[in-house]
């Protein structure tokens, strides 16, 4: 064919190349959701079915779009229908991954949509050089890295439309979909995590987008959204009203950002801190203010329920000399022992354990009556008799237990304790005291 003058060629050399030349044809006919193969060939021929559903065509060609080796979501696939709908020619690169190969073939897709009918030609050419398909992973690699943009599209307020759903790798080019404003969120609102739906949906809507944006005015918000693959990630939400020239003109630019990476560090700290704020360095039990509050939680969950709570006030006997004869450091030592003593046995029964100050903890037992958390106390003491501190040796300690009354206050309460320990020390320490 290549044998003669460029004027000789005619159309139906043309025709006749792209027949011997192109990969595969097919026609598609989305009102009736099937689409035919006319022509196949190369890895193209394993890949590609003889017919079937367009619908099945475009989920499995949009998971490519997506560059990703995982599928798309179900979720997502709702957005699939749309997406396939072309009103003008349209081009992309893919990278399309047969089987389980490893390697991607990197693929130019042509639409063209055919004159007065709602059928398409999918053109599909594999490139030939290998270095077109790098250059298109490394673009891709850099560009995922430079811009975390999940996703981004127009929206028209006004004739209730959107435009340009891009998802980062498919398109920069403005696609028309026949996707309404207000039916998009109310789908998108689905890969929201549950807690954050409502603020998406008062955030996506109309009335308050046309309320709290002025002309050029962008904000956005974070939350938590199912990725393609289905999986919850942070991103940022932003909204951008154009900046037009008419006051009535409602259109906006909206974005999906990934931010989850940063995120999760932000939250990890965040957690962090929170533990600090609440625990007691030395001992890691809850520190006073913490086991302060809980005390109070625990007087007004007995008021409203029924349930009993009983509350244990620890000291160990004449901790003084223990610093005395041995140091500082031994002492911290036990005392760290002795918190581990106190979470090792009120652990297994939910109950919570703080360090009131020095040598003096506090327990709180759920669902423990007078006579339970008696019993508790009893087993505590004998542990803590038998155990052997590091250096030291045998430590005892005393205790003061009060079931706590529906109509006790605070005072009330931490008085009755306070004596239950004032009792066990009179008595001879290593004693437990109800009262
Ligand atoms: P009692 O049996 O009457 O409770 O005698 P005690 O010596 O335990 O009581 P006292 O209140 O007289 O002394 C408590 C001691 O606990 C004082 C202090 O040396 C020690 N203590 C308090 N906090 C710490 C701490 O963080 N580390 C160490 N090592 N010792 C502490
Ligand atoms: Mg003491
Ligand atoms: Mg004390």
């Amino acid at each position: 064919m290549g044998d003669k003058n460029v004027a000789d060629y005619k159309v139906e050399d043309v025709a006749k190349f792209f027949l011997e030349n192109v990969d595969a044809a097919i026609v598609v006919d989305p009102s009736t959701d099937s689409y035919n193969t006319i022509i196949k060939k190369g890895f193209l021929e394993k890949y590609l079915k003889e017919s079937g559903s367009y619908h099945d065509l475009i989920v499995d060609l949009w998971f490519h779009f997506n560059d990703s080796n995982e599928k798309v979501s179900d979720d997502y696939q709702v957005f699939v229908d749309n997406t396939g709908i072309f009103k003008k020619k349209y081009s992309r690169k893919l990278k399309l991954f047969l089987g389980d190969e490893e390697e991607a073939h990197l693929v130019q897709l042509v639409v063209y949509p055919l004159s007065k009918s709602d059928k398409y030609f999918f053109i599909l050419d594999e490139f030939d050089d290998d270095g077109s398909l790098q250059e298109s992973l490394t673009n891709t690699k850099i560009s995922t890295i430079q811009s975390s943009y999940l996703f981004s599209m127009y929206i028209d307020l006004v004739n209730d439309t959107t435009s340009s759903i891009n998802v980062t790798e498919i398109s920069d080019d403005v696609i028309n979909y026949n996707l309404k404003y207000s039916e998009w969120r109310l789908m998108i609102v689905n890969m929201i995590w549950p807690e954050d739906k409502e603020q998406f949906l008062r955030r996506t809507d109309p009335e308050y987008l046309k309320k709290n944006f002025s002309r050029g005015r962008t904000a956005s918000y974070d939350c938590m959204m199912q990725n393609l693959e289905g999986k919850y990630i942070w991103v940022k939400l932003i909204f951008s009203r154009a900046q037009t020239y008419s006051d009535d003109d409602y259109r906006f630019v909206f974005m999906v950002q990934d931010i989850n990476e940063n995120s999760v560090e932000i939250l990890s700290t965040l957690k962090k801190y929170e533990a600090m704020a609440i625990t007691d360095p030395l001992t890691s039990v809850f520190n006073h203010g913490e086991i302060e509050k809980q005390l109070n939680n625990a007087l007004s969950l007995r008021k409203n329920d029924k349930e009993a709570v009983s509350v244990l006030m620890v000291d160990l006997d004449m901790f003084k000399s223990i610093n005395d004869n041995h140091g500082h450091a031994v002492g911290d030592a036990a005392l760290k022992d002795f918190a581990g003593i106190l979470r090792e046995m009120a652990v297994p029964c939910k109950a919570l354990v703080g360090r009131w100050g020095g040598e003096e903890f506090v327990v709180i037992c759920y669902g423990k009556n007078a006579k339970e958390a008696y019993a508790l106390a009893e087993n505590i003491r004998k542990k803590v008799e038998y155990f052997e501190f590091r250096d030291i040796g045998h430590i005892t300690c005393s205790m003061g237990v009060t079931e706590l009354r529906d109509d006790d206050t605070f005072e009330e309460a931490f008085n009755r304790i306070d004596k239950a320990m004032y009792d066990s020390k009179q008595n001879g320490r290593n004693k437990v005291t109800l009262l």
